[in-house]
């Protein structure tokens, strides 16, 4: 009994066991800092193919455990791995989970994932109720978990069960809704009720994220700009007239940075570790760089920038992509790390070819590659149209990379920006190819003055995102509720 989980995650994604962006790492730190700070805490997440064949070694815990369902009953095998000590849940179903890729190919979305997805928070669900006592927090993340809510929601009507279980959802972007058709709502399970303008209901169509913010009891979102920012139709995607609705209910909790992966003092993937008070394996790390991308050795005495993320409009890359044939006339290196958009992933290539020695490009994920970059480039480029908090930005601060930002969501909370005397970053205001180069141009010039540049570098390496302090703001909303946990 004593080791039943109080609080239980469910999302599509935890770093290492899976991740395709910033929600797997959360989910990788996140619950494990409560845990290490005492609170029962679990996650449940999909058992993807490779999961079982990584060196992770999840135990069948238990076998056809029965996910209730409208169309004939289903089950799932569950897993369990000890991650550092916290039981993470993995849920089977092959046909579901065992792909390739997560949600999609370069073809477009699977054409099945809302049924994936219904399946894995019914399936969640099922397991949470096999439990000896019911959690008494369900914390669900995005899309892919947000019927976890409405279903928990109806569940408390009938199910004696579920009465003492508060939930909450947090919405790490508000772009990816999971959409789908009226159709699958008539198969998936909820009350005919739910189908209006203040539930599922979106204009006609069937929308996940819009269920679990009508649904969950608290809303968070990553960042507090970014709170701000979503119940504005700027940033709302449609979705501001049901957040202004439940905005009493909706905080934003700025994510952190796991320092146990991203600090240049310990991190394996370089070729040499530094601190903010020995900043000379940076260099070291810089020449790496270069030789590892066949870049000039004449940039070691130039800037080099780097991006890394998705190679989306959402990332401003297309920015990116038209300063590129600038940046190389002014001596600058370049390295993008991403993949996404094919258009954009061939127009990097072309970038690479133009400019060979001075344009690195990888189109691809690797996480070693990620790191490497961070530590060998002077600048980080983050030219995001919106950024619900942004964790790379964080990372190339540790890395004594300072930042060139849009002034956007978490990239505003996070970055102090020049010329202000603590300055960490730069910071333009709107996503247009002259403010960034403008702001990148005040980069330059700074670095060009070896001291002040050191000194933002320190400034940054030493500002402290660390989970902490957002694990203490999510568990003061938890105990808010009323648990003693
Ligand atoms: P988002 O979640 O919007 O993609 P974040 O900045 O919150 O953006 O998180 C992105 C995470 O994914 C970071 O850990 C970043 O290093 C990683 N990442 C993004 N693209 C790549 C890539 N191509 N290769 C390796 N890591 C990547």
């Amino acid at each position: 009994m004593d080791n039943q989980p109080e609080i239980c995650f469910v999302a599509s994604e935890m770093y290492p066991f899976s991740k395709s962006g910033g929600l797997a790492d959360v989910i990788g730190v996140l619950p494990l800092t409560m845990h290490k700070m005492g609170y029962k805490v679990c996650v449940i997440t999909p058992l993807y193919g490779r999961i079982l064949t990584a060196n992770f070694r999840p135990r069948l815990v238990y076998e056809d455990l029965k996910v209730g369902y409208p169309w004939p009953e289903t089950t799932t095998d569950v897993y369990r791995a000890d991650f550092k000590g916290m039981p993470v849940y993995f849920l089977e179903r092959g046909e579901y989970f065992d792909r390739r890729y997560y949600y999609c190919t370069y073809k477009g979305d699977y054409f099945d994932n809302c049924e994936r997805f219904i399946f894995f928070c019914r399936a969640a669900i099922s397991l949470m109720q096999a439990f000896e006592t019911p959690p008494k927090i369900v914390h669900s993340h995005d899309w892919h978990a947000a019927l976890v809510n409405p279903y928990l929601y109806y569940q408390r009507r009938f199910n004696p069960y579920w009465k003492n279980t508060s939930t909450v959802f947090s919405i790490h972007n508000l772009a990816f809704q999971g959409r789908f058709s009226v159709r699958l709502f008539w198969d998936c399970g909820l009350p005919y009720e739910a189908w209006n303008m203040n539930g599922v209901e979106y204009y006609d169509s069937f929308n996940l994220l819009k269920g679990g913010i009508a649904y969950a009891d608290k809303i968070t979102t990553v960042s507090p700009s970014y709170a701000e920012e979503i119940i504005t139709p700027e940033f709302g995607c449609g979705l501001e007239g049901i957040l202004q609705n439940r905005s009493s209910d909706l905080q934003g909790i700025l994510n952190g940075s796991d320092y146990e992966i991203w600090d240049p003092s310990k991190d394996r993937f370089l070729e040499a570790n530094y601190s903010y008070d020995d900043l000379y394996g940076k260099h070291l790390c810089k020449k790496d760089l270069l030789k590892l991308l066949n870049l000039s050795d004449k940039l070691l005495s130039r800037p080099v920038v780097g991006f890394i993320g998705r190679l989306r409009d959402q990332k401003g890359i297309d920015l990116l992509m038209e300063l590129i044939p600038e940046l190389v006339s002014l001596n600058v290196g370049v390295v993008v790390l991403g993949e996404g958009d094919s258009r954009y992933e061939i127009e990097l290539m072309n970038m690479v070819e133009s400019f060979m020695g001075h344009v690195a490009g990888i189109v691809g994920y690797t996480e070693e590659m990620a790191h490497i970059i961070q530590a060998g480039t002077d600048i980080f480029l983050m030219p995001s149209r919106y950024e619900p908090c942004g964790l790379t930005q964080m990372y190339s601060l540790r890395y004594g990379t300072p930042p060139v930002a849009t002034a956007v969501g978490g990239l505003k909370d996070t970055i102090i920006p020049y010329p202000d005397e603590d300055a960490t970053g730069f910071i333009f205001q709107q996503p247009l190819v002259l403010n960034f180069f403008d702001e990148i141009k005040n980069a330059l010039n700074l670095y060009q003055d070896a001291d002040a540049w050191k000194e933002m570098i320190i400034r940054g390496m030493r500002a402290d995102f660390s989970w902490r302090r957002s694990a203490e703001e999510y568990i003061q909303l938890y105990e808010n509720f009323g648990y003693d946990l």
